[in-house]
Order: structure tokens, then sequence, then C-alpha cells
């Protein structure tokens, strides 16, 4: 299972098959990470240095972040995207079609500007966690979502 939480400050990625239950993440922010809860992450009740911290303390890889650089991710189901807006002006997006063994990822890109930034993980893991969602396997033929996949 692949899930990102954002606020205005950071993203947070989360991917549940390197979750080794550690714990580590909910002794060092229990605000943010709290598995009695359901969804058991919620990155906007603690402080921003706060939650870095635990995320960095994650043994596993199973939770990583980065800044969102003032860059907004969201989901555009009609047009079967997600893209990235900065000052409401898109600088990237992920393009998938539905086939019949799942959604096929076929296109990622950042304006150069943006890249280096995680910008274009975040919008391989808002369509992960949107195809997980929805019940559907995600079979990427662009290289950067298959190796995000991997990860
Ligand atoms: S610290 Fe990492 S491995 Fe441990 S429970 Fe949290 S996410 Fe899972």
């Amino acid at each position: 299972m692949h899930r990102l939480y954002e606020t205005e400050d950071i993203a947070v990625f989360w991917n549940s098959e390197k979750c080794r239950h550690a714990k580590r993440c909910v002794t060092g922010c229990p605000e943010a990470f709290d598995i009695t809860r359901k969804p058991w992450i919620h990155i906007d009740e603690a402080p921003a240095a706060k939650v870095w911290k635990a995320v960095s303390a994650c043994p596993t890889g199973a939770l990583t972040l980065t800044y969102t650089h003032d860059v907004r991710i969201v989901f555009d189901e009609e047009k079967h995207r997600s893209i990235a807006l900065y000052q409401e002006q898109q600088i990237g997006e992920c393009d998938f079609e539905e086939t019949p063994k799942g959604w096929n990822i076929y296109h990622t890109e950042v304006d150069p500007v943006f890249e280096g930034k995680g910008i274009a993980k975040r919008l391989v893991y808002c369509i992960l966690q949107e195809a997980e969602r929805s019940k559907r396997e995600v079979i990427p033929t662009c290289s950067f979502a298959a190796k995000i996949l991997k990860e």
C-alpha cells in the first residue's frame, strides 16, 4: 500500500510493504503516527519539525518525506492524471491509462526548474494510492514510476 500525506510544508510517503512495525515513528511523534486510528497518519496534527525527526528515524525506509516547495498535487480523475501546481500554474504531471490489467502509468514529467524536489515521486504516489483505493493494479510502462513502485 502506498500513501501520500501532505501539509503546506511537507509531504510524507508511506510504503506499507516496507513497514516492519518498529514503531519508531509512533514513539517519536505520537500526535502524527497513531496506530489506534484509521488512517493512522495525521501529519497535520504535529509540528513539521517533529514529524520530520520521526520519519527520519524510520529504520526501514517505509516512511520518507520531502518539502512541498509550495507545490500542490491534485488527482484529476477525468483526465487520468495527477498534476503538480505552483501558484496555480501546472509544472508537472503523471498520466495513466485504463487497461484490462489495470492502470498503466506511461508518462511522468516535471518542469526542469522544479526537478530534484521530490515532485515526480509525489505525482506517482498520488496515482498509486488512488489506484489502490479503486482496487486497480498498477502496471507502469513509465520507467520512473516503475522505479518508485519498487522502492
Ligand atoms: S518507524 Fe517505519 S517501520 Fe517502524 S512503524 Fe513507523 S513506518 Fe513502520
